[in-house]
């Protein structure tokens, strides 16, 4: 029996077996689906291309938000929580996608295996991915915004996209989604939670978590101060003011109303315009990172860089060549290569 498992596991499934399955709403096929965009095998990423481009026309419709905040500030509690109600009180799908940012250091992974999400990893309705992020983009999937895609064209109607509060993942997974979510815990200082700045810029709503027991009054007066602080902040294009409020992920105090507020985001942005709007800017970024990807992936397989680049590293490293004059040099190759 686990050997016809393992078999029928490692089949290659075709295009069209590829897409009836995730337009059937299969979760093991979306799965592998997922697997095939995140692979760095030339006939993975052709068929991959393939792929999303069938589905394109199923997607587009889901509610996609992006939740940051740092490590213990509740993202996995308030995402079990948010994902219940849409399930149970909506009556909605909801897909789950955590970007785990590998140490770069020490190689471990910060959002580690356990089971962080207790009640919608058991739940049909919910699909749950845990990518690592591989260096790329300071911790966002490489391949997020296509995984957004595929759960769209699957039936799931909001995408949570998680991200820790850390490095450059906020930017990108604020520029991969329509309403973006910031975590915060009363008591702590902007800069004990390691909030940048920056991020209060980039933000559509502000909660206080763990609002409950002993902290209420706290987390009143750490949302009256953010409320305060976010309104000093220039108007945005988009006409919407962040709003900040206090929740309890572990009673579930706030959950409905953090929803209530995405919902008329989304539809505050739909009549200005503004969702389009940001839809489009985040095609153009999307497809000047995959440029970027692309040149990259180009350079490195390039044999005649892959020759070069031992030397003028060893070069670089005994300090006979600077690092611009290395790259340059090693740039160089590509064009005389033809490119
Ligand atoms: P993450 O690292 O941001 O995903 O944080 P977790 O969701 O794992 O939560 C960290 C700890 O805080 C866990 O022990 C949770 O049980 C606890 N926690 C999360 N939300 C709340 C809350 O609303 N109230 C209280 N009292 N504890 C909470």
């Amino acid at each position: 029996m686990a050997q016809t498992f393992r078999k029928a596991r490692t089949t290659k499934l075709s295009l069209q077996q590829y897409v009836d399955g995730i337009l059937g709403g299969e979760r093991s096929v979306l799965a592998r689906a997922i697997t095939l965009v995140e692979s760095i095998l030339p006939k993975d990423q052709y068929l991959a291309e393939d792929l999303l481009a069938a589905v394109l026309p199923k997607t587009g419709k889901a509610r996609r938000v992006g939740i940051t905040g740092v490590p213990g500030a509740g993202k996995s509690t308030f995402i079990d929580a948010l994902g219940m109600h849409l399930i149970q009180d909506c009556r909605e799908k909801v897909a789950v996608l955590s970007v785990d940012p590998s140490s770069p250091i020490s190689g471990g992974s910060i959002l580690g295996d356990r089971t962080r999400m207790e009640r919608l990893s058991v739940d049909q309705s919910a699909f749950i991915r845990t990518s690592p992020a591989r260096g790329h983009l300071g911790g966002v999937g490489r391949r997020t915004r296509e995984t957004i895609l595929l759960c769209e064209a699957a039936g799931y109607q909001n995408i949570l996209v998680e991200t820790i509060g850390v490095g450059q993942s906020e930017t990108a997974v604020r520029s991969m989604t329509d309403f973006f979510l910031l975590i915060m815990l009363a008591g702590a200082g902007d800069e004990l939670q390691g909030i940048k700045r920056g991020i209060l810029e980039m933000i559509d709503c502000m909660v206080i978590n763990k609002a409950d027991g002993d902290n209420v009054a706290k987390a009143e007066t750490a949302r009256a101060c953010y409320a305060n602080a976010l309104h000093l902040f220039p108007a945005t294009p988009d006409g919407w003011t962040p709003p900040v409020l206090t929740i309890s992920s572990l009673t579930g105090k706030g959950i409905a109303e953090v929803w209530r507020i995405v919902l008329e985001h989304r539809t505050r942005l739909e009549a200005n315009g503004y969702l389009a709007t940001r839809r489009k800017q985040q095609a153009l970024e999307w497809m000047r990172e995959l440029i970027s990807d692309g040149l990259t992936q180009l350079f490195q397989a390039t044999p005649a860089v892959a020759a070069r680049l031992p030397l003028l590293e060893d070069a670089v490293r005994n300090n006979k060549l600077t690092p611009a004059a290395a790259a340059r040099s090693l740039l160089m190759t590509l064009v005389e290569k033809g490119f």
